[in-house]
C-alpha cells in the first residue's frame, strides 16, 4: 500500500500502482470527467501513470492554472497531426509550450501561409472531436529510430540520437499519430476543448542554429474556455497597437539593423529618454547610499574562469582574441568587476555595507530568433549594484533595497508588483550548505520586510538565490524587471575579504540588485505601458511650439527661449503648414504638449495649449503655462523633495 496526501492534508491509503484516473473516479464521477493530470509532489503526471510511492497528490482539473500547460501541450500535438494530415510530406520537429500558448516547428518545402490557418484549425477540431486517448509508450532506441526513419522523419531521428543512453525514449500517441515526447498529456484529445487559435508564422532555425535548415514555426494559443481566449486575443490586439518597435519608429527613438543584431541604435529622442531614466535612477540610488563606479567592458578570460562565468555562462559570452593572443571577454555581468573594486585596498568591517552601483553595459549572446526589439537584446545597460556586507547586515539591506525598488516602480505608475523567490538552479557554483544559508537569509529578509513571495523553483542565478520583481502593465502583461540576490559564493571565489572586529579575515556577503533590470527593456516596457503617451517628465520632446501664421514667428521664438530657459525640452515648428497638419504630425510623434501661437496670442502674451490625445485647448498666459510645464516636467522624486525644477 502507498499513502497519498491530498491538498486538504487528508491522507489515504491506496494499493501500490493505483492511477490518478482511478483515484479521481473513486472520489466522484464529475471529478474524473474534469481531471487532466495529477500533480505528484509538485510534478504533473499522466492520469494513467501507476503511482508507486507515497506522495502529495492533487487532481488537476481543466479549470486550474496547472491544466493550461497540459491543454497547450496537447494542442501542439494535435496541431502537428493536423498539419501532417493536410500537408503530407511535412516533417515534424519540436513543439513546446510557451507563455500563453505553444508552437510547433515544421520542415516543409513550400511555405505555410496564414490563409492555411482556418483549414488547419478545422482539422484540429476534427481531431479533438475524435476524442482519441493520449497513450504513452516506451520504445527501445532501435525501434524508435526505425519507426521515425521509415516515416522519413529525419529530425525526430536526430532528436532520438541526442537522448542520453540512460534515458527512456517515450512516445505519446493520439489515435494513429505518434510523437516523441516526455509528456505528460491529458487523457484524450477531447479534453483540449475549443478555446484555441493559431496566431502567426515565423521562421526558426533547427535547434536555433543559423547553420541549420530554416523551419516553419506555427504559433498558437489555447485556453480553458472561450472567455479566457477572447480576453487574451483582445490583449494581443491592444499589445499590437502598443508595439514599442512601431512606436519607436513613429517617435524617432531608435532603430535596429542587420549588421548589429540585438544592439540598439539610439536616436537623439530615444537617448534623451534613456538619459532621463538614468538621471532619475542615479538620484534614487544616491539617496539610497550607493556610490557609482565604472568597470572595464572587457576583462581577461582567467578572471571569468575564476568567477565561474566561463563555465556556467560561457555559451552566452562574447570573446575576442587580441593580437598578443590573449582572450578577453565582454562582460556579461558587472559583478566580478565590482569585486575587484572591493578588493582594491584593505577593507574593514567599518567599511561595510559598501554599496557600489554602475550603469554597466553588459553583453550576452542570445540566439537571433530570441531577439525582440528592446525587450530582448544582446547588449544592454543594467542599473546594477552590489552591496558588500556582513551576514548580520543582510536583512536590513534587503529591506531597504526592497523599499527602494517598490518606490521606484510607483513613480512609473506600476502599482501591481509580484515578487518571485527563485531558488537554486541546476547549473550552479557553491556547496549545498552555502546555498541553504543564502536561501535561508533571503527568506528571513523577506519575512522581516513583510514581502509576500511565490516560489519560482530552480530559477536562481548560478551563484545565489534571488527575488524577482514582476510588474503588471496597463494591459495586464507581466514583466520581470528588478532582482535582488544573496550571494555567498562569488566573493569567496574571487578572494574578497575584510578584516572583522576580531582582527580576522572574513568573506563578505554580496547582494546583487538591479531595479529597472535592463534599461533598454524597461524603456520598451514604458513605451508599451503608456502606448507612447509618456508622462511629460520622461518625454524626449516635452513641448512643441507651433505657429499658425508666420506673423507669430518672433513671438514663437520668444516662447521657445522662455521654455528652454526654464529647463523644458522644447522644439519649434515654424513651417509654412496648416496648424492641423502640424498638430497631427507632432501627435503621431507622441509629443505630449503643443503650444500654438497665432497673431492673437502674440498680442496678448498668451499661448494655446493642446495636449496629446485631447481635443480641448486651453488659452493661458505664457507665464502660467511655463510654470505648469515646469511643474509637470519635474521628475516625481524631485517633486517629493520640493525641488521645483527640471532635472
Ligand atoms: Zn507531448
Ligand atoms: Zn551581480
Amino acid at each position: 500500500m502507498i499513502t497519498l496526501t491530498f491538498p486538504d492534508e487528508s491522507k489515504r491509503e491506496f494499493p501500490d500502482g493505483v492511477t490518478g484516473a482511478e483515484i479521481a473516479e473513486g472520489i466522484s464521477k464529475s471529478l474524473a470527467k474534469k481531471a487532466m493530470v495529477v500533480k505528484l509532489d509538485g510534478e504533473l503526471t499522466d492520469l494513467a501513470e501507476p503511482i508507486t510511492a507515497d506522495a502529495r497528490i492533487e487532481i488537476v482539473t481543466r479549470d486550474l492554472p496547472d491544466a493550461l500547460e497540459i491543454i497547450r501541450h496537447d494542442c501542439a500535438h494535435v496541431l502537428a497531426e493536423a498539419v501532417q494530415e493536410l500537408f503530407p510530406g511535412t516533417q515534424v520537429t519540436i513543439g513546446p509550450v510557451i507563455d500563453n500558448g505553444f508552437y510547433y516547428d515544421f520542415a516543409r518545402e513550400e511555405p505555410f501561409h496564414p490563409d492555411d490557418f482556418p483549414k488547419i484549425e478545422a482539422k484540429m477540431r476534427e481531431i479533438i472531436g475524435r476524442d482519441a486517448a493520449f497513450t504513452k509508450k516506451v520504445w527501445d532506441r532501435d525501434e524508435a529510430r526505425r519507426y521515425f526513419g521509415e516515416k522519413g522523419e529525419a529530425y525526430k531521428v536526430e532528436l532520438i540520437d541526442a537522448i542520453p543512453q540512460d534515458q527512456d525514449i517515450r512516445f505519446y500517441s493520439q489515435g494513429a499519430w505518434t510523437d516523441l515526447c516526455r509528456g505528460p498529456h491529458g487523457p484524450s484529445t477531447g479534453k483540449i476543448g475549443n478555446a484555441f487559435k493559431l496566431l502567426k508564422l515565423a521562421g526558426a532555425y533547427w535547434r536555433g542554429d543559423s547553420n541549420n535548415p530554416m523551419l516553419q514555426r506555427i504559433y498558437g494559443t489555447a485556453w480553458a474556455n472561450d472567455n479566457d481566449l477572447k480576453a487574451y486575443l483582445t490583449m494581443l490586439e491592444e499589445a499590437e497597437k502598443r508595439d514599442h518597435r512601431r512606436l519607436g519608429r513613429e517617435m524617432d527613438l531608435f532603430h535596429f539593423q542587420e549588421e548589429a543584431p540585438g544592439a540598439v541604435f539610439w536616436h537623439a529622442n530615444g537617448w534623451t529618454l534613456f538619459q532621463a531614466l538614468i538621471a532619475y535612477m542615479r538620484r534614487r540610488q544616491h539617496e539610497g547610499g550607493f556610490v557609482e563606479v565604472n568597470t572595464p567592458d572587457m576583462m581577461e578570460r582567467g578572471l571569468w574562469e575564476t568567477s565561474g562565468h566561463w563555465e556556467k555562462f560561457g555559451e552566452n559570452m562574447f570573446t575576442t582574441i587580441t593580437p598578443d593572443e590573449r582572450v578577453h571577454c565582454c562582460k556579461p555581468m558587472n559583478c566580478p568587476g565590482h569585486v575587484q573594486i572591493f578588493k582594491n585596498g584593505l577593507k574593514s568591517y567599518r567599511d561595510l555595507p559598501l554599496r557600489i552601483a554602475e550603469f554597466g553595459k553588459v553583453h550576452r549572446y542570445e540566439p537571433s530568433g530570441a531577439l525582440h526589439g528592446l525587450m530582448r537584446v544582446r547588449h544592454f545597460t543594467q542599473d546594477d549594484a552590489h552591496i558588500f556586507c556582513t551576514e548580520d547586515q543582510i536583512t536590513e539591506e534587503c529591506i531597504s533595497v526592497n523599499a527602494l525598488i517598490l518606490s521606484i516602480y510607483r513613480d512609473f505608475g506600476f502599482e501591481d508588483v509580484r515578487i518571485k523567490f527563485s531558488d537554486r538552479p541546476e547549473k550552479r557554483v557553491g556547496s549545498d550548505a552555502v546555498w541553504d544559508k543564502a536561501e535561508d537569509a533571503l527568506k528571513k529578509a523577506c519575512e522581516a520586510a513583510g514581502i509576500a513571495w511565490e516560489l519560482n523553483p530552480g530559477e536562481g542565478a548560478f551563484y545565489g538565490p534571488k527575488l524577482e520583481y514582476v510588474l503588471r502593465d496597463a494591459i495586464g502583461r507581466d514583466w520581470q524587471c528588478g532582482t535582488l540576490q544573496v550571494d555567498f559564493n562569488l566573493p569567496d571565489r574571487l578572494g574578497a575579504f575584510y578584516i572583522g572586529a576580531d582582527g580576522e579575515k572574513h568573506v563578505p556577503v554580496m547582494l546583487h540588485r538591479a531595479m529597472f533590470g535592463s534599461l533598454e527593456r524597461f524603456t520598451g516596457i514604458l513605451i508599451e505601458n503608456y502606448a507612447g503617451h509618456l508622462p511629460l517628465w520622461l518625454s524626449p520632446v516635452q513641448v512643441v511650439v507651433a505657429t499658425i501664421t508666420s506673423d507669430a514667428d518672433d513671438y514663437a521664438r520668444q516662447v521657445l527661449d522662455r521654455l528652454e530657459a526654464a529647463g523644458v525640452r522644447a522644439e519649434i515648428d515654424l513651417r509654412n503648414e496648416k496648424i492641423n497638419y502640424k498638430v497631427r504630425e507632432h501627435s503621431l510623434a507622441k509629443v505630449p504638449a503643443i503650444v500654438v501661437c497665432g497673431k492673437r496670442e502674440a498680442e496678448e502674451g498668451t499661448v494655446n495649449v493642446r495636449r496629446l490625445g485631447s481635443k480641448d485647448q486651453a488659452l493661458l498666459p505664457l507665464d502660467q503655462a511655463i510654470t505648469a510645464f515646469v511643474d509637470e516636467a519635474t521628475p516625481p522624486d524631485l517633486k517629493r523633495a520640493g525641488v521645483a525644477k527640471v532635472a
